[in-house]
């Protein structure tokens, strides 16, 4: 019996693969990978690996989940060592939990490679601290791409002092600009669209809650990271949002952290949207 790895390829960037990652992608046998997955990355696998496409193209699948399970199951019961191949980290919006349970279930040996998931690759390449402490007590990585229930995503959890990641945001830029105002985020609370994060392909624009409905597409994959950590000059932009802030050493985080939902500021004066491009 053979044994299943699922591995992060990481967000594009083949140097930020982990070393488990390529020492196990050189001695493969056979590799099943997404489209997600970066063609640089593919490049590091040898020829005489045989790779498999089962991602989606153009929307349309190539294999089911159910398929990609049977042929995970069935290639370790000939003995072979597997690689399961995912864009970013396979624990992320990956689908590892559905082959998880199809490998336990089949008595099939597995192992999880971390991968640096595409909201740290996003993050890094656009020079934003997630969780500055300035300025944000929580992040949250969601999608509300679940669907057609949009309703699954938890929009009260989202304060103007979080950082929201968005993942798979889709092309509708003013829908999710109106789902964010609608969930009571500032007009003018700044977020950052990253396309094709830590490849050549790699776009970002800064933006705001109210100006993202009128942004520029940019291609897939793509996310948002939408919060006061965003901005260029975060004390500045802490101080708007923020205004029961007092000196980051006076102990005031726990008086932060009561700040809720219903006394969440909504038109802070002191910010223009030239200052937070
Ligand atoms: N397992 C992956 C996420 C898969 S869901 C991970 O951990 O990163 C697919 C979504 O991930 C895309 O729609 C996009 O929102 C995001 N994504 C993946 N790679 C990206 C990249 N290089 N740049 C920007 N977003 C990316």
């Amino acid at each position: 019996m053979g044994k299943v790895y699922l591995i992060g390829a990481g967000p594009g960037d083949p140097d930020l693969l982990t070393v488990k990652a390529l020492r196990l992608l050189q001695n493969a046998s056979v590799v099943l990978h997404d489209s997600l997955v970066s063609r640089e990355v593919l490049a590091l696998i040898p020829h005489e690996v045989e790779l498999i496409d089962v991602g989606k193209r153009a929307g349309q699948k190539l294999l089911t989940q159910d398929e990609i399970n049977a042929l995970l199951v069935s290639y370790a019961g000939r003995g072979k060592n597997v690689i399961r191949l995912k864009g970013g980290d396979p624990l992320i919006f990956g689908r590892a939990g559905e082959e998880i349970e199809a490998l336990r279930n089949a008595g099939v040996n597995f192992e999880v490679v971390p991968g640096i998931t595409a909201a740290l690759g996003a993050a890094a390449a656009a020079g934003i601290s997630l969780t500055d402490r300035r300025a944000a007590s929580q992040l949250e990585i969601a999608t509300f791409s679940r669907g057609a229930d949009a309703s699954s995503m938890n929009w009260a959890a989202v304060t103007n002092s979080s950082t929201l990641v968005l993942y798979m945001p889709g092309a509708d830029y003013a829908e999710v600009a109106r789902q964010m105002r609608d969930a009571g985020l500032a007009d003018d609370l700044p977020c950052v669209i990253v396309s094709n994060a830590t490849t050549p392909r790699q776009q970002i624009r800064r933006t705001s809650v109210a100006a993202l409905a009128q942004q520029e597409k940019l291609p897939a994959p793509a996310l948002l990271i939408v919060g006061r950590v965003t901005a260029h000059h975060v004390d500045e932009i802490a101080e708007a949002y923020w205004p029961a802030r007092g000196s980051l050493e006076s102990g005031s985080q726990s008086a932060r952290s009561e700040i809720s939902n219903s006394q969440r500021p909504t038109s802070p004066t002191s910010i223009s949207p030239t200052k937070i491009s």
